[in-house]
């Protein structure tokens, strides 16, 4: 319950940062559009890739920490560290069997943000995503 209470807490700060980013990126429109809905099939909760920079996946402890992190906050589950792509793939703990997200109110900021829309790529979407992309 207290480490439950600890999690949030930090969780609420983080919430607060991405609320103001993605104000601010709002003040410089993408190229594209992400429009449609999300039909809460849980396939994106599956696999879920965090990116890392060359230099921090290939450093064991920066790596080590991220994922101890990562797994303790969001209650991710590590799959697997992509040493090619330079990601980390995780799973949760939170997603039901009907793929239904068990933690919607606190579900961290890399859920929130998905699908991911980028300045330079139009953005992509898993088979059977609800939402889809349109030109601005
Ligand atoms: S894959 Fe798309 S439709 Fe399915 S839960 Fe994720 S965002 Fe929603
Ligand atoms: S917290 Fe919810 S939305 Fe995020 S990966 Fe887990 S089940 Fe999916």
């Amino acid at each position: 319950m207290f480490i439950t209470l600890i999690k949030r807490t930090i969780l609420v700060f983080m919430l607060f940062d991405n609320f103001v980013m993605q104000g601010l990126k709002r003040l410089f429109p993408h190229k594209y559009k992400i429009a449609g809905k999300c039909k809460q099939c849980g396939l994106c909760c599956e696999e879920i890739h965090l990116k890392m920079t060359p230099s921090q996946i290939k450093s064991n402890f920066f790596r080590n920490i991220c994922i101890k992190w990562i797994s303790w906050l969001y209650d991710f589950i590590l799959l697997k560290v992509d040493f090619e792509y330079k990601y980390l793939a995780f799973t949760c703990k939170h997603k039901g069997i009907d793929g239904k997200c068990l933690n919607y109110t606190f579900r961290p900021p890399v859920c929130r943000n998905y699908p991911l829309l980028d300045y330079f790529k139009e953005p992509a979407f898993l088979p059977g995503c609800g939402f889809c992309s349109k030109g601005n």
